[in-house]
């Protein structure tokens, strides 16, 4: 341990998709998980993270397919409020007050989650909204930190959903800022391997880890995302995996090893355009005189 205690802010941030837990395809002779059965050892990995430093934070955010929330803190009580409203939590069996705190809070916003949005209008989580929410957290936590204290934040994604290229581009800036502002990604995925979460735990220094059983969530993430950044060197972890650095593109949200590449935005396409169809730039190109003339049609119609 190093003799400066160092606190860390771990933000996890769950899938909730409620059109991967309604319908996973789940292998009959093996019993799987469901969400709240998820979300129970998640918290529990959670209250083991707040036990082994008392300068260690968290936060937890749901990604649903409509909306990303924070279920803990709680949006609706302030920072002053929330000390109130520890103390005046009695203690069930014992229990440490901020676990019970956690628990509560978690499962009641998730609940009211869920129950608010009863019709989805597309299938995809909305990942890298929570993550941008995540880093925001961060920044604002690490800015209120007093002088002397130091904070290293971390976010570890619980993935189910499969990944949707059509965030590729956000996903993508998330990744970047994350890596900018030193925070690491950290990914745990529990049904397809992601592409995209590949490619930020490799860009952060995270751990990525498709877990081979479900039903052992709670002992993965013991074991390998509770440990504090610093002694993570000193561990016998999964090895790193082969990243898929395919980006997608742009105009049909596929994953191509070899496109054709906006000079002006850097937006990537599969097959050539004359027109960038994200900054509306033109490409000069020689071309024969018919494709000439369409072109100019092109331009004179639209942009
Ligand atoms: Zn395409
Ligand atoms: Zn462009």
């Amino acid at each position: 341990m190093t003799t400066e205690e160092e606190g860390c802010l771990l933000v996890v941030v769950i899938d909730v998709n409620p059109v991967w837990w309604g319908s996973s395809p789940r292998k009959k002779d093996k019993a799987s998980l469901t969400l709240p059965q998820c979300v129970d050892q998640i918290l529990v990995f959670v209250n083991a993270h707040l036990m082994t430093s008392p300068q260690n934070k968290t936060a937890v955010i749901g990604s649903h397919a409509n909306e990303s929330r924070f279920l803990f803190p709680r949006k609706t009580t302030s920072h002053e409020d929330q000390k109130d409203v520890l103390s005046q939590i009695i203690s069930l069996d014992g229990k440490y007050e901020q676990f019970t705190k956690v628990q509560t809070d978690v499962m009641e916003e998730l609940k009211d989650l869920i129950s608010s949005n009863t019709v989805v209008s597309h299938t995809d989580t909305l990942l890298s909204g929570s993550l941008a929410m995540a880093l925001c957290y961060i920044h604002k936590m690490e800015k209120e930190t007093g002088v002397g204290e130091k904070l290293r934040s971390r976010i570890l994604v619980i993935k189910a959903a499969e990944d949707s290229a059509s965030q590729y581009m956000n996903f993508m800036n998330v990744t970047f800022t994350a890596q900018k502002q030193n925070v690491t990604i950290d990914a745990c995925i529990l049904s397809k391997d992601s592409g995209l979460l590949q490619q930020a735990c490799d860009i952060t220094g995270g751990i990525y880890l498709k877990i081979p059983e479900i039903e052992g969530l709670l002992q993965y993430l013991l074991w390998v995302y509770l440990p504090p950044l610093s002694q993570r060197s000193n561990l016998i972890l999964p090895p790193p995996i082969q990243v898929d650095y395919r980006a997608a593109c742009f105009c049909h949200r596929m994953l191509i090893s070899v496109g054709y590449v906006c000079s002006v935005c850097l937006s990537i396409f599969c097959a050539f355009s004359p027109i960038c169809s994200t900054c509306h730039t033109a490409f000069k190109i020689k071309a024969a005189p018919l494709k000439l003339k369409k072109k100019k049609k092109m331009l004179a119609s639209g942009v």
